[in-house]
């Protein structure tokens, strides 16, 4: 396909405006000279239709939640109420500037208190932030509380338990806080080894970080003696809730003895996500780790809302102002339409959801932790014949119209298929990809070529995966525009 640029044909429009009625002056008269280009933006110059006929081709080469099933594990891929998107937009907030002032923002303040007000309470803590950008930066500010209250109360603690079925981010979010990551074992379920975690638990330790449920989907069941093993020794729980569609408005991290728990406002609370655009990653606390949260913390005197920089505990600042305030309206749109009710049904349909595809899937894929899962499920690729790998499987998915699951994630499944239906997706499309998977498997007996090639009807066939990631070419090589 050609770009934009490519298209381009001197003196081509887009618009036809109507003849200029008054007298014609020179640019220079209107715009001082210092200020005027000296050449033209090179900007392409195609027709209305050929402009709008180019995008939408584009926009057709890609997949999203708008097309259908998208069940990346871990990323709640689910679609989100569009009316969100009209209240993140609305004039108010969409002209509003940080720089305008509290006075002239008390609206703006107000619904970012209202929100923290609803995430303590879906969090069952009483402290928030909703700063953080995304759930890994809610992670760090979350190992940077740990460390600064280690700090302050003189105690030398250098080291973070972690699972070895945890999300991938939890272990970098710890290095980068600079505590050493010691992985503590799972059992033959998929949960802590209780008598691993003991061992690994000693003075040396500031706290474990627990993906809830973990990546196997599955809830840990002993989060209370965890919790129990980690207290005892002086340690604080570190709670990571982004996939909280698995238990919202059912079951609070507070509840669970968890002193630290992050949120995922652009998975579970309606902003659409993926390829990097702005998240938000609120971190709800306990009383005691309260004061050392990031400045500013929005509070309220009366009827005021201010921002709270009074904070001499705080571990400081890490963001500019506060945080993507556009993901914040919809979360809060979101949570006040669906009610208690409304959340209680998110969590039901996403595990119900999910636990339908396990029961179905098993009798033809292998499935290494048969158990109740939450809001996903782990399948392995392993012993479906002839070479094929889940590489294979996935790419095939594609011409089968489903973007294929997360892959070869958690490590602990060999092969793995990590399969997030999430809880908007109709019984019917459910259907539909088993019987897509069923197909795949039956090929990968009679035509294991067919998967080996895939994709057949993408737009780009199979690609080199690992050139891709290590020599990007991120900009085509063009001949400038020439007026
Ligand atoms: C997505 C995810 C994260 C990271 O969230 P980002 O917003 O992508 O930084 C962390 N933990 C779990 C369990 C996740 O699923």
């Amino acid at each position: 396909m050609s770009t934009i640029f490519e298209l381009s044909k001197p003196g081509r429009r887009g618009v036809s405006l109507p003849r200029l009625d008054l007298p014609e002056r020179p640019l220079e008269e209107l715009i001082p000279k210092r200020l005027l280009r000296r050449e033209p933006p090179g900007l392409p110059e195609v027709s209305q239709p050929d402009l709008v006929r180019h995008y939408t081709r584009l926009s057709k080469l890609n997949y999203g939640v708008d097309d259908g099933l998208y069940p990346l594990g871990s990323c709640t891929m689910k679609y989100n109420p569009k009316v969100n998107e009209d209240l993140a937009r609305l004039p108010q907030f969409k002209f509003a500037h940080p720089l305008q002032g509290e006075e002239l923002s008390q609206g703006i303040l107000r619904l970012m208190f209202e929100l923290g007000e609803l995430l303590k309470g879906i969090a069952g803590l009483p402290g928030i932030t909703l700063q953080p950008a995304a759930g890994a930066h809610g992670e760090l500010v979350g190992m940077l509380l740990i460390k600064k209250y280690f700090e302050e109360r003189g105690e030398r603690r250098t080291k973070i338990l972690l699972p070895d079925s945890a999300h991938g981010t939890n272990p970098a979010s710890a290095h980068t806080a600079g505590f050493q990551v010691i992985e503590t074992p799972s059992d033959e379920r998929g949960m802590v080894d209780l008598a691993g975690l003991k061992r690994n638990m000693t003075e040396e330790v500031a706290g474990i970080m627990l993906t809830v449920p973990n990546t196997l989907g599955i809830f840990e069941e002993a989060i209370l003696e965890v919790a129990e093993v980690i207290h005892k020794a002086g340690g604080l729980c570190y709670f990571d809730g982004a996939n909280l569609n698995s238990i919202v408005g059912r079951a609070r991290p507070g509840d669970m003895g968890m002193d630290i728990v992050h949120f995922n406002l652009h998975k579970t609370f309606s902003t659409p996500h993926g390829g990097g655009g702005p998240g938000s990653g609120p971190v709800a606390v306990t009383e005691e780790l309260e004061p050392y949260l990031p400045v500013p913390v929005v509070a309220r005197k009366g009827e005021r809302y201010y921002l709270d920089y009074d904070r001499p505990k705080s571990i400081g600042g890490i963001h500019s102002f506060y945080g993507h305030f556009a993901v914040m309206v919809r979360a809060y749109a979101y949570i006040l339409m669906l009610g208690d009710e409304g959340l209680r049904a998110v969590s039901g349909s996403a595990v119900l959801a999910a636990n339908y595809l396990k029961e179905r899937l098993k009798r033809t894929y292998k499935l290494p932790y048969d158990r109740l899962c939450k809001h996903e499920f782990v399948l392995s690729g392993k012993g479906l014949g002839n070479d094929v790998r889940t590489l294979d499987i996935a790419k095939r998915l594609i011409d089968y119209g489903f973007h294929p699951p997360t892959i070869y994630f958690p490590l602990i499944v060999e092969e793995a298929l990590m399969i997030e239906p999430t809880e908007t997706v109709s019984k019917e499309e459910l259907d539909r990809f088993i019987a897509a998977l069923e197909e795949i498997a039956k090929e990968a007996k009679e035509h294991p070529q067919l998967l080996k090639e895939a994709p057949h009807n993408a737009p780009v066939r199979r690609l080199d995966e690992v050139r891709a990631a290590r020599q990007p070419i991120l900009r085509a090589e063009l001949r400038p525009v020439r007026r």
